[in-house]
């Protein structure tokens, strides 16, 4: 599987991504908004972009849909629950279905809601474990869930999917956020060495040349990865006493997100 990042250098810091099969050259297209520019990549590195993926149905995801289909013929793929309100989706999608890109690539979807309540993310599995996140998961960050989401359903999905994944899954999100995530980090867990090491980096390069994390690294930079840890619990208090002692790691993530709306 080949991997082209593609930075769309817009203010809403939006990431695209090509997956490329690299013995046919087909290439998948992830919300490709500026979609001129993930052309002009696959041109670069002699692809043909057949397929485009929706992660989810906001504007910024689906906006180059319309462009890219008419320069390529590409089919458009989207969570079968969010196809409505996208339009001109060729196929729906649902959790476990398999996308192949040309003869290697095999990409399973993940039925990831919280961010909205149809979100995909694509899993490569195999050597080199990949996930297409979307708004869902962010480089040290989880989307937000105040434009058609739900913060419990975006719990859920961290506990129960995210992080079951293997450790060296890299994660590649729908935005460039990592230097902010990583100041909301250290504002709730101020020690955290390893976020201060990943915030140096991420001041020092472009967003084009942003890192590229991993599930490993997302469990210790990632405050949405770390309910249990008990600096990050006694500063909620400061917030929000009423979670008491031992709040459950469910009302962490809530507060935690609540908290990071007004950031
Ligand atoms: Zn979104
Ligand atoms: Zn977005």
């Amino acid at each position: 599987m080949l991997t082209e990042r593609v930075w769309s250098g817009n203010s809403l810091r939006n990431f695209h991504y090509l997956i490329a099969c690299p013995e046919s050259g087909e290439a998948l297209a992830v919300d490709p908004l500026e979609w001129r520019m993930c052309l002009e990549a696959a041109r670069r590195r002699g692809w043909q972009i057949t397929q485009i993926l929706n992660t989810h149905e906001h504007a910024d995801h689906t906006g180059g849909n319309a462009g890219l289909k008419d320069a390529t013929h590409a089919r458009i793929l989207a969570h079968a629950k969010a196809a409505a309100r996208i339009g001109g989706v060729d196929r729906g999608l649902a959790k476990g279905d398999v996308i192949r890109v040309g003869r290697t690539v095999e990409l399973e979807c993940l039925d990831t809601p919280g961010h909205t309540l149809a979100h995909i993310c694509l899993l490569a599995r195999g050597d080199e474990p990949a996930l297409f996140s979307g708004d869902t998961l962010f480089n040290a960050g989880a989307g937000n869930t105040y434009n058609g989401g739900d913060t419990g359903l975006l719990y859920e999905t961290f506990v129960t999917q995210l992080a079951r994944l293997p450790d060296d899954t890299r994660v590649f999100p729908g935005h460039e956020y990592l230097a902010r995530n990583l100041e909301f980090t250290l504002d709730r867990e101020p020690g955290n060495a390893d976020a201060s090491a990943f915030l140096e980096g991420a001041r020092g390069h472009e967003p084009a040349a942003a890192r590229v994390t991993t599930l490993a690294e997302e469990k210790r930079i990632n405050t949405f990865f770390r309910l249990q840890n008990p600096t990050i619990i006694a500063r909620l208090r400061e917030v929000f006493p009423e979670i008491g002692e031992r709040p459950e790691a469910r009302t962490v993530f809530l507060k935690l997100r609540e908290l990071r709306n007004r950031w």
